[in-house]
């Protein structure tokens, strides 16, 4: 499906290992609108922001929500929220974080955009007070950081929790999509697929981390080293992330307990 013409994108121009081509900013609006997700604060960021939001007959940017709370998504929400005079918002569990914001949300909140409604999930994992927005109109998903155009998402202890993710990866299968437009990365024209994808890599992945502790390797390193190989050292550093927060989810499902910084298997079944 393509975007609809109420949405708007423009990419911020940080390009890397984690970011991609750069971090997704969405315009959303008619004759007002709203602005999901500000990376940078440079003059040529918000230009662009601007003129893409003009370019849709947005006159006005009312409101400014984040998708969480990472550098990436909200180095330049004060800047814009400044220039525009759009009222800023972040989830509940946010407030103060950045020192400016006007409002906050909740999942399940409606929030407004001239022209339709968005309605937040509160979908943590990837960071605790992470939200999507959902476009019950046309049925499309800002989907932030947790579900990326392509790659995976970096789960990351302690903020970053495996268990809140598989939840709300399964929770995000409730809703009929027909469009998920990523924090990073190309849209996702086939949303279902993607989320039972997801759902599939990180099931694989647990039960390789269960092979390495079956094969008596104990600790995040050694298990990393078992299950990637053939991976950059800084790519490497992610992986170890990954694993431990694998390792647990596995704990809270008592399935494993950690004991002088080596993990050991409990039940194997
Ligand atoms: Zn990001």
């Amino acid at each position: 499906m393509a975007t609809p013409d109420f949405i708007g994108k423009f990419t911020a121009n940080n390009p890397g290992l984690m970011t991609l081509q750069g971090t997704n900013q969405y315009i959303v609006g008619k004759e007002s609108g709203l602005v999901i997700d500000v990376a940078l604060s440079a003059d040529s960021n918000m230009d662009g922001i601007i003129e893409q939001a003009e370019a849709m007959g947005v006159k006005k940017i009312e409101k400014i929500l984040l998708t969480h709370i990472h550098s990436d998504h909200t180095g330049g929400a004060l800047a814009l929220r400044k220039r525009c005079g759009a009222k800023l918002g972040i989830h509940r569990s946010r407030k103060g974080y950045l020192g400016g914001e006007d409002f906050q949300y909740d999942d399940n909140d409606v929030l407004d955009f001239g022209g339709g409604e968005l309605k937040v999930l509160h979908t943590p994992g990837h960071e605790s007070g992470h939200c999507c927005f959902y476009e019950q109109g046309d049925k499309v998903l800002f989907s932030g950081d947790n579900i990326l155009g392509y790659g995976t998402a970096v789960i990351h202890p302690p903020d970053g929790n495996m268990s809140d993710y598989m939840k709300t990866l399964e929770r995000l299968l409730g809703f009929e999509m027909s469009l998920i437009l990523p924090g990073h990365g190309p849209l996702i024209g086939k949303p279902e697929a993607k989320v039972r994808e997801y759902i599939k890599h990180r099931m694989e992945r647990e039960q390789q981390v269960l092979g390495a502790l079956r094969a008596n390797r104990n600790t995040i390193g050694d298990i990393t080293d078992a299950i990637y190989v053939d991976v950059s050292a800084a790519l490497k550093r992610v992986a170890e992330f990954s694993v431990q927060a694998h390792l647990e989810k596995l704990e809270r499902d008592g399935r494993v307990k950690k004991e002088a910084g080596r993990y050991l298997l409990l039940s194997d079944n």
